[in-house]
């Protein structure tokens, strides 16, 4: 069967007062930022909205702004900034190299072009079983997540495994970020982290009215990070795991570490548990004390083409080289 493009409604906010106008005549459409994701998903059948609100117009979100004076010492990245526009910001390469190459490994260049900033955290969640055609789909009578009954990754459970796959969000969480958060009752700002949650149906904690407006990143300057990632094709390829480390050295000890992952659960996950290294002489015993954190912590199930196991010694031996490659540049 041939896949088509269904039709929909688009409206085109200017600012953000015409944004909440719409959302609150409208709470049910979906946001659209460049559209890398959204767009397929609606060809294959997977989405079906009928009304689209395309973000790329808001000038609102479209800037990466440095404060002096009320929010000193942040930088606000618009959720429609591009991926593009990221990579290239003069500010963001010089404070952020972490998210330079956590971007720089978002797709291929020309999805980059267009792909927006809000658009990778709020992705949706992937499988194997669901990211497939329409017909592919149906013969396999679905699944959990859409319009079926059973899991085909956990027969027997009620609970959806597709895998977050989105490279920014680590690099963004461990660098301590929040977001800005704004409806039709008002604005609120959060760590990025409290907008997941482990549930590949739902991931996003956002209200239907609600849409991400921007990154807020403390300017700091005394961590070392970095990002790493392993994919099947290494031009363009979501992660089968995604590792982000923050740290600060002192001498031979670290004074302040935190890990994140993206690929192996249903949302990025912050690594609980790093502070029992720090004030430690840093060796190889302590990065295995690390590593010995993620099993307990990360959960990948059979939503790719590589096995779980698969994925977590990848998981393991990115965390290791990442953070001895970091611990050994000096700042
Ligand atoms: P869209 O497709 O426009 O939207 C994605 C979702 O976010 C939709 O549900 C939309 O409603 C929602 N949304 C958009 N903006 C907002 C907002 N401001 N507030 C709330 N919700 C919002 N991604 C990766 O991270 N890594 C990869 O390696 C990767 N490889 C890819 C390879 C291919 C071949 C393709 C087609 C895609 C790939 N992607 C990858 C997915 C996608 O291109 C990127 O994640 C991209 O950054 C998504 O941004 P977008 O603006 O295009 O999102
Ligand atoms: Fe469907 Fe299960 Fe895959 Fe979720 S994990 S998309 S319910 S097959």
């Amino acid at each position: 069967m041939t896949e088509y493009m269904p039709d929909f409604a688009v409206f085109r906010p200017s600012n953000l007062t015409e944004l909440l106008d719409m959302r609150r005549e409208d709470a049910g459409a979906q946001l659209l930022g460049g559209g890398t994701d959204l767009i397929v998903n609606i060809r294959r059948g997977i989405a079906r909205p009928d009304r689209l609100i395309d973000l790329n117009g808001v000038a609102e979100l479209r800037h990466i702004e440095s404060f002096d004076g009320k929010g000193a010492g942040e930088v606000r990245i618009g959720a429609a900034v591009t991926l593009a526009m990221l990579i290239d910001d003069p500010l963001v390469r010089s404070t952020y190299p972490i998210i330079v190459e956590a971007a720089q490994e978002v797709a291929a260049a020309t999805h980059r072009e267009i792909a927006t900033v809000g658009g990778n955290l709020c992705l949706d969640t992937r499988c194997v079983f669901y990211n497939q055609s329409e017909w592919w789909r149906r013969s396999n009578n679905y699944c959990l997540k859409s319009r079926g009954t059973i899991c085909h990754v956990a027969p027997k459970g009620d609970h959806c495994f597709a895998a977050f796959s989105g490279d920014l969000a680590p690099a963004l969480i461990v660098l301590g970020a929040d977001v800005e958060i704004l409806g039709t009752s008002g604005e609120r700002r959060l760590p990025l982290q409290d907008i997941y949650a482990d549930d590949g149906m739902a991931h996003v904690l956002l209200g239907k009215d609600e849409c991400l407006v921007a990154v807020r990143l403390p300017r700091t300057t005394d961590l070392q990070a970095g990002y790493a990632k392993m994919r099947v094709r290494g031009a363009i390829d979501f992660p089968l795991v995604g590792v982000a480390v923050a740290l600060q050295r002192q001498g031979d000890k670290l004074s302040k570490l935190r890990v994140a992952l993206t690929g192996t659960n249903s949302q990025p996950i912050l690594v609980e548990g790093t502070q029992a290294l720090l004030g430690k002489s840093f060796d190889n015993e302590q990065i295995e004390h690390l590593v010995d954190l993620l099993p307990k912590q990360i959960q990948p199930m059979t939503s790719t083409f590589s096995p779980p196991g698969y994925r977590r010694k990848v998981a393991a031996n990115l965390t290791r080289s990442l953070i001895k490659r970091l611990f050994n540049t000096v700042i």
